[in-house]
C-alpha cells in the first residue's frame, strides 16, 4: 500500500500530512500526486469527500516550495464555484502549508477588494478565488495572471452549472500557456470535455469511483407516499420528515435536509423551528455572514438540522454528519449522489432517506439509473402524516378566498402527477402500507396556472427588487456593494441575475412541471447558459411584463398565507 513518505512531498508538506493524522493516501491521491509533481496536467473526475483538495494541494504547496512570489503576480491560482468551498480550500492550504513560507490569498465576493488588493501588492504564491471576483481584480488593473505556474479547476461541473464556463476560458486564456493544469470535476458533461480538450495538455486522466455506486457505509431509504391530497403534498412531506427525524432519535446527531428549492429551504426551516427542532437554512440569497455563521454553528455541533440547496451544500466538508434527508428528490440524478455523499464519510455510517410522491417517479428512475441499483424502500413510522394537520389547508383556503385547492405546493410543480387520496391517510407506494393502487392524476390546469403565478410573485420580495431585473454592465452589481457578489457567484460573473429571473418567470407560468424542472437550479443560477449569450433575453409567455395590480394583490395573499400556513403548522 502507498504511504505519504513514498510520494516524493516536500518533507514539509509531510510533517503537516502527518500532523494532520491522514495515515494512507486516498485513491485520488495516490493517483494525482505523482503526475502532478512531475508537472503533467491532470484530469481528475472526483467529488468531494474523495480527499481531491490534498491531492492538488500537496503537489502545489511542493512544487511552490522553490521560487519566490511577486507582486501583483501569483504564482498559482485556484478556482472554486462557491465562495463557501474556495474558504475550505484555502483552510485546506493553511493547514498543509503550515510548515513553508508560502503566501496565500483568497478572492471572494462578500470580502472588501481594499484588504483582498492589499494581499495581491504584497504577492502570493497560491490565489484562491471564485471566477468572478478574480476577473474582476484582473479588470481592476490589480492582478496579472502572467505569473501562474499551476492553475487548479475545482468543481468544474459544478462551474458549469452555475454558468461559469466563459469566465473559466477567459482565466485561461490570460494565464501562460506553459502552466500546468490541474482539473477536477465530480462529472464530464460534453461542455467540460470541451474544456479539457482545449486548455489540458496529454492530461493523466484519474478517475475515482463514485461514492453511490461504492460507498456502504451509507444506508440509503426511500421513503414514498401518496398525499392524501394533491395540495397537502408539502405538509406532508414536512410531517414525514418530522416524524422521520423523531424515528432516529438519538443516533441522529446532525442532520442536512436537501430541498429543490431555495424558497422550500426557508419554509422547511422554519417549520422545523416552529415544532421545536433546531434547524436553520442555508441558501444562496441569505447573506454571507449569516451563511458563515450557519454554517460554523453546524460544524461546531451547536446546530442539528441544516436546511440545504444543493448549490449552498455543494463541496462544504463537514466529515460528521449523521444523516442526510433529500425532502426532495433531486431532479438532476448526479445531485443524488453529491447529496448522499455528505454521510458516510471518513469511516463513518451514515444514513441517507429521500421522501418521494408520485410524481418524483422518473427522477427517481433516472437516480436509480445512474447509481445503478433501486434504493430501498422503507416504511414511514406509524401515523407519520398525523403531524400534518387539515389546519393548515384551512388557513390557507380562508386567506386565498375560497381556493380551496390553491395550495402552495402547486405552484411549485410539486403535486403534479400525484395521484389524490380518498379523502383518508396518506398511502407507502411501497404496498406494505395499504396496498392500495394510485389514484390517476386530475387535471387541474386552471388551478394550476394561478397557483403558479401566486408562487412567482411569493419569490419576488425574496429575491432581488424588480429594478434589477434589467442586464446590468459587467461589474456594476459588485460595485454596488449588494449582496450580488454571491448571487454573481453563484450566477456567473455578469450581474445578470435579474435578467436571468425575468427569462425564468414566464417557463414558470407556463411550462409543464416547471416547478420541477425550473428548480432550485433556477434560483441559484443554472438556466443561464454562458456559452448561449442572449438566452435570458428569451420571455417566454408573460416575460417579466406582469401587470403591477397583479404583483400587488398576490404579494398580500401571499404574506398572509406564508403566515397563516407557518402558524397552523407549528399548532
Ligand atoms: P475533500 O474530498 O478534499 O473535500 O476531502 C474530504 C475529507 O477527507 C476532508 O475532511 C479531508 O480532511 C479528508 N482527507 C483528505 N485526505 C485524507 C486522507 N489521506 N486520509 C484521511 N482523510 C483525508
Amino acid at each position: 500500500m502507498t504511504k505519504f513518505a513514498d510520494l516524493a512531498l516536500d518533507p514539509r508538506v509531510l510533517q503537516a500530512v502527518v500532523e494532520t493524522g491522514y495515515e494512507t493516501p486516498t485513491p485520488i491521491q495516490e493517483q494525482a500526486i505523482p503526475p502532478a509533481l512531475e508537472g503533467r496536467d491532470v484530469l481528475g473526475i472526483a467529488q468531494t469527500g474523495t480527499g481531491k483538495t490534498a491531492s492538488f494541494s500537496l503537489p502545489m504547496i511542493t512544487i511552490l516550495g522553490q521560487g519566490r512570489a511577486r507582486a501583483r503576480m501569483p504564482r498559482s491560482l485556484v478556482l472554486c464555484p462557491t465562495r463557501e468551498l474556495a474558504a475550505q480550500v484555502a483552510e485546506n492550504f493553511d493547514t498543509y502549508a503550515k510548515h513553508t513560507k508560502l503566501t496565500k490569498a483568497l478572492l471572494i465576493g462578500g470580502v472588501s477588494f481594499g484588504d483582498q488588493d492589499k494581499a495581491i501588492d504584497r504577492g502570493v504564491d497560491v490565489l484562491i478565488a471564485t471566477p468572478g471576483r478574480l476577473l474582476d481584480h484582473f479588470e481592476r488593473g490589480k492582478l496579472m495572471l502572467n505569473g501562474v505556474q499551476i492553475m487548479v479547476i475545482d468543481e468544474a461541473d459544478r462551474m458549469l452549472d452555475m454558468g461559469f464556463i466563459p469566465d473559466i476560458e477567459r482565466i485561461f486564456t490570460l494565464t501562460p500557456p506553459t502552466r500546468q493544469t490541474l482539473f477536477f470535476s465530480a462529472t464530464m458533461a460534453p461542455e467540460i470535455e470541451r474544456i479539457t480538450k482545449a486548455f489540458l495538455k496529454d492530461p493523466v486522466k484519474i478517475e475515482v469511483a463514485r461514492q453511490a455506486t461504492t460507498n456502504t457505509s451509507i444506508e440509503q431509504k426511500l421513503f414514498a407516499f401518496t398525499p392524501t391530497r394533491k395540495d397537502r403534498s408539502f405538509t406532508e412531506k414536512r410531517a414525514a420528515l418530522r416524524a422521520l427525524i423523531n424515528a432516529e432519535g438519538e443516533s441522529l446527531t446532525n442532520a442536512i435536509v436537501f430541498c429543490n428549492r431555495k424558497m422550500d429551504v426557508d419554509v422547511v426551516a422554519k417549520s422545523l423551528k416552529a415544532h421545536g427542532f433546531d434547524a436553520a437554512p442555508i441558501h444562496g440569497d441569505l447573506d454571507q455572514s449569516q451563511r458563515t455563521k450557519t454554517l460554523e454553528g453546524f460544524r461546531d455541533g451547536s446546530l442539528r438540522l441544516l436546511i440545504a440547496s444543493d448549490v449552498a451544500a455543494r463541496g462544504l466538508d463537514i466529515p460528521a454528519v449523521s444523516h442526510v434527508f433529500n425532502f426532495d428528490v433531486p431532479t438532476h440524478p448526479e445531485d443524488y449522489v453529491h447529496r448522499i455523499g455528505r454521510t458516510g464519510r471518513a469511516g463513518r455510517l451514515g444514513k441517507a432517506f429521500t421522501l418521494a410522491v408520485p410524481s418524483d417517479d422518473k427522477y427517481l428512475g433516472q437516480i436509480e439509473n445512474l447509481v445503478k441499483q433501486p434504493i430501498p424502500r422503507g416504511e414511514l413510522p406509524e401515523g407519520a402524516l398525523e403531524g400534518a394537520s387539515e389546519n393548515s389547508d384551512r388557513a390557507r383556503t380562508s386567506t386565498r378566498g375560497g381556493s380551496s385547492r390553491s395550495g402552495r405546493s402547486e405552484g411549485r410543480g410539486e403535486g403534479r402527477g400525484e395521484g389524490r387520496g380518498e379523502g383518508g391517510r396518506s398511502r407507502s407506494r411501497s404496498g406494505a402500507a395499504s396496498g392500495a393502487p394510485r389514484d390517476p392524476m386530475p387535471v387541474v390546469e386552471a388551478e394550476e396556472t394561478v397557483a403558479e403565478v401566486v408562487e412567482a410573485v411569493r419569490e419576488a420580495p425574496r429575491e432581488a427588487p424588480r429594478a434589477e431585473a434589467r442586464p446590468e454592465p459587467r461589474r456594476e452589481a459588485e460595485r454596488s456593494g449588494e449582496r450580488r457578489d454571491g448571487n454573481r457567484d453563484r450566477n456567473g460573473s455578469r450581474g445578470e441575475r435579474g435578467a436571468e429571473r425575468s427569462g425564468e418567470r414566464g417557463p414558470d407560468r407556463t411550462g409543464e412541471r416547471s416547478g420541477e424542472r425550473y428548480g432550485e437550479r433556477r434560483d441559484e443560477g443554472r438556466p443561464v447558459n454562458r456559452s448561449y449569450p442572449g438566452q435570458h433575453e428569451r420571455i417566454v409567455g408573460m416575460g417579466d411584463h406582469v401587470p403591477d395590480f397583479i404583483l400587488r394583490s398576490f404579494k398580500i395573499a401571499a404574506a398572509v398565507v406564508d403566515e397563516a400556513e407557518d402558524d397552523s403548522d407549528a399548532a
